[in-house]
């Protein structure tokens, strides 16, 4: 299995989930409260169940041409959609780069 693509899968995963329980890229592990860490693993499962249902088998091909997410793609909140509007609040979402791993997420929603 192509270990690129198990970690950008779980990249996407990682910041729509993160979206959907309002926590910041940024924070660290240890300073999520137990009520927004439940929330967080809610979120986790749904991202996964949306994938699963939507075809997720297609999710090892989104590293081709653009490196963008194919058919998943259409669902997701903040991945690639650095400066397009946050489906809550409108805000442009942001786009962070580390190595070689990006995170997208709304500068509003997310604290
Ligand atoms: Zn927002």
């Amino acid at each position: 299995m192509d270990s690129h693509a198990v970690a950008g899968v779980g990249n996407i995963y990682a910041n729509e989930a993160l979206f959907l329980s309002g926590i910041h890229p940024a924070r660290p592990a240890g300073r999520i409260s137990q009520q927004r860490y439940d929330k967080l693993v809610t979120a986790l499962k749904r991202v996964l169940n949306d994938a699963i249902r939507q075809g997720g088998t297609t999710l090892r091909d989104f590293t081709s041409g653009d490196g963008k997410p194919g058919y998943f793609q259409q669902s997701l909140s903040v991945y690639a959609r650095q400066g397009k509007p946050c489906p809550v609040c409108t805000t442009p979402i942001r786009e962070t780069r580390n190595a070689q791993r990006s995170t997208f997420y709304c500068p509003r929603c997310q604290r």
